[in-house]
């Protein structure tokens, strides 16, 4: 069996960040927005970053040719095509509606579009998608709190929490506990992204950052959260909760969390008991693919069954929907992982 027919589950994509060149100059030509590229390679020229500013700097001029509720309707079906070829069931993904309606679309637009692919997904691909509408650090937290308003009224289409992205540099979590507080009562899963850098470039750490936002979202999921690898108080901490990392190994060698894949602290995360499942984050910006994501970690150490396995632990969909996924899981015929101990 190979990697790419195993059962997967991804936990960590922004859709956005699915969308290839074809389809970007395809919306940019419709909605009459000027990119800065004209074919697939001058992209990948664009998208060769030199820090994570430098990538939000390309995400915010990329993501800001989508404007209409078709337009997050088509993003969500090709990403549903291109992973039911890598053998996924389930995928939980990110969208970030803050930007759009500070730009001047309604909630009502983005939410609607997002959730009309979802069904759309499950239709024509099989694929069961959910929802995980996202806000960045720096906003307004009343732009937070109506995000997650709204998330509370789309639960019954797909959405099933709420995230917290960007700079982690730009202001503490804390600055929006009360709206993730919200969402808790909502009954809406809380996963932020925390712990993305070992340490930042200016020498500041991450698993201080992490900690933080342990402390102040109380979270169910953490996504990237590699910072907690070389602290074991973290370490500890995120054990006693049951803290799944979503990890994204290629994101972070291109962001530079990471100075090289032989370097990345997943085999320590996972000698350590924290359940990891894999993820891509961005596909189309860092050329990569769910499949290639699975290689690359199974190469670090993780099994496939293991993955998948914290990948049913971490999702945030209900209990019928997470004893498919088990079933599944449990019906697969997957190959004795070689550091198994016998
Ligand atoms: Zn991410």
């Amino acid at each position: 069996m190979s990697a790419a027919s195993f059962p997967k589950i991804e936990l960590h994509v922004h859709l956005e960040g699915t969308v290839g060149a074809t389809t970007l100059l395809e919306m940019a030509k419709r909605n009459a927005v000027r990119l800065p590229f004209d074919t697939a390679t001058e992209m990948q020229a664009l998208y060769d970053f030199r820090d994570f500013r430098d990538f939000v700097r390309v995400w915010i001029l990329t993501t800001n040719v989508m404007r209409r509720a078709g337009d997050f309707t088509q993003v969500v079906e090709e990403y549903a095509a291109r992973v039911a070829s890598f053998g996924a069931v389930y995928i939980e993904a990110c969208f970030s509606p803050v930007e759009r309606v500070m730009r001047g679309l309604s909630w009502e637009e983005v939410f609607e579009g997002y959730c009309d692919g979802v069904a759309a997904a499950s239709e024509r691909y099989g694929i069961v998608v959910r929802l995980t509408p996202e806000a960045y650090r720096g906003v307004d937290p009343q732009l937070v709190g109506e995000m997650v308003r709204y998330a509370g009224r789309y639960r019954d289409r797909g959405v099933v929490g709420v995230g917290l992205g960007g700079d982690e540099r730009a202001c503490p979590a804390a600055r929006y506990a009360a709206a993730f507080a919200a969402a808790r009562e909502l009954g809406l899963g809380v996963v932020p992204h925390a712990g993305e850098f070992p340490r930042f470039p200016d020498g500041s750490s991450g698993a201080d950052s992490l900690r933080e936002t342990l402390v102040a979202l109380q979270p169910v999921r953490v996504r990237h959260g590699i910072a907690a690898a070389d602290d074991p108080a973290l370490l500890d901490l995120m054990r006693d909760r049951g803290i799944v990392l979503d990890v994204c190994p290629t994101s972070n060698l291109r962001t530079r969390a990471i100075a090289s894949l032989a370097e990345h602290p997943l085999p320590k995360l996972l000698r350590a008991g924290i359940p990891c499942t894999v993820g891509t984050d961005d596909p189309a910006i860092f050329d990569t693919d769910l499949a290639r994501e699975y290689e690359l970690a199974v190469t670090l150490g993780a099994d496939p069954r293991g993955l998948y396995e914290a990948g049913v632990r971490g999702a945030l969909c209900d209990d019928g929907l997470k004893s498919r996924l088990l079933a599944i899981g449990e019906s697969t015929p997957w190959p004795s992982h070689p550091s198994e101990p016998t």
